[in-house]
């Protein structure tokens, strides 16, 4: 971000505003934790800041501090849109195009307020007045600490904040392991433990809070599992029955694609999930090294993010996903090499 935009922004924030801060649709650890992170820093600077959610996300992120707080658009849209109406100033983060802000998409883009977006996927659009991307980046949260570095208010870190960054940084990175993982990332975690980050607290509330359904919807899960050496891929898929049969809550599926990456050999994995209420079949993709998920996600199902991690989605049936994906599996000799 260049210094004029720090300039002109430290002036918007050099007086009380009314702040909105949103995270992307089917919000994960990143999202949540730096809005989350943003709004204490903000809240602290004197501003009236909500953060709006699209949509809700899994209890194993509703303990990070300020939750309560959170408003979940799709249940109380009526006080979001006032909320937004009434903004000055809308924060975006962790989303690169305002169709991620799902059912706000509509009411973002009616609204007058400045538009500040931080956020680490590739190619973002510009629909915000400020914005401060960049792809190489661990983490949304990683981000919203530089920013506060920029605009030199780091000792205004409070555990609170520190805790929510480190809970995203942690999330996104598959704690501290993927290649968008840098030296520079380690020296901000270290910051955020000086600053009141308890780690193995946070690890322990995210990772080791689950219950036996969710163990047991891995087991089916495995038990899917299709590897396919010839492509170096393994993909996984999970029918609404299945869910069903394990009682799925939101979030229990999270980081279950990775298993096909541990598998020697593979550098692509994914996972179909089936919504029988969305009538879609939402999708993770996964890789290591060159070959390109963001690229995939986009060509062929509706979707996008990162080079190494992606998301997207299928209106065809789950068999039919099944079979669009496995034919177009040959096309890419990347993965025959
Ligand atoms: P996940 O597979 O964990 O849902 O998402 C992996 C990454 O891809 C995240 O950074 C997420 O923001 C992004 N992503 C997930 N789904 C979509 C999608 O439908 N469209 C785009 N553009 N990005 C997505
Ligand atoms: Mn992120």
């Amino acid at each position: 971000m260049i210094e004029q935009a720090i300039l002109e922004i430290t002036a918007e924030l050099s007086h009380a505003k009314n702040i909105v801060i949103v995270p992307h649709k089917g919000p994960d650890g990143d999202a949540m934790g730096s809005s989350l992170g943003l709004m204490h820093f903000l809240k602290d600077k004197g501003h009236s800041v909500d953060v709006i959610a699209p949509n809700d996300y899994p209890k194993f992120l509703k303990w990070l501090p300020g939750n309560d707080d959170v408003i979940i658009y799709e249940k109380d849209k009526t006080k979001a849109e006032n909320m937004i109406n009434q903004a000055d100033l809308v924060f975006a983060l962790d989303f690169n195009h305002l169709n991620r802000s799902g059912d706000m998409q509509e009411i973002l883009t009616a609204s007058q307020a400045v538009f500040i977006m931080i956020d680490h996927h590739r190619e973002p659009s510009d629909f915000a007045n400020y914005t401060y991307s960049d792809a190489q980046m661990s983490s949304t949260c990683e981000m919203v600490y530089h920013f506060i570095d920029k605009l030199r208010a780091v000792e205004k870190i409070t555990p609170e904040i520190a805790t929510c960054l480190y809970a995203g940084i942690m999330t996104d990175t598959g704690s501290f392991r993927f290649s968008a993982t840098s030296a520079e990332t380690h020296r901000v975690i270290a910051q955020l433990i000086d600053k009141g980050a308890v780690n193995h607290d946070i690890h322990n509330k995210i990772f080791d809070t689950f219950n036996e359904n969710r163990l047991q919807l891995l087991g089916t899960a495995l038990q899917n599992l299709r590897v396919k050496p010839e492509f170096k891929t393994a993909f996984i898929s999970l029918s609404q029955e299945e869910l069903d049969r394990h009682n799925f809550q939101k979030g229990d599926t999270e980081g279950f694609v990775n298993y096909g990456l541990s598998l020697e050999g593979v550098i692509f994995a994914v996972i179909f999930i089936e919504n029988k209420q969305e009538e879609i079949i939402k999708i993770s993709f996964r890789s290591k090294g060159d070959f390109n998920v963001n690229e995939f996600a986009r060509a062929h199902f509706e979707g996008g993010g990162h080079n190494n991690a992606a998301g997207g989605k299928s209106d065809l049936s789950l068999e039919n996903t099944l079979v669009k994906f496995n034919s177009i599996l040959p096309d890419y000799k990347e993965l025959q090499q």
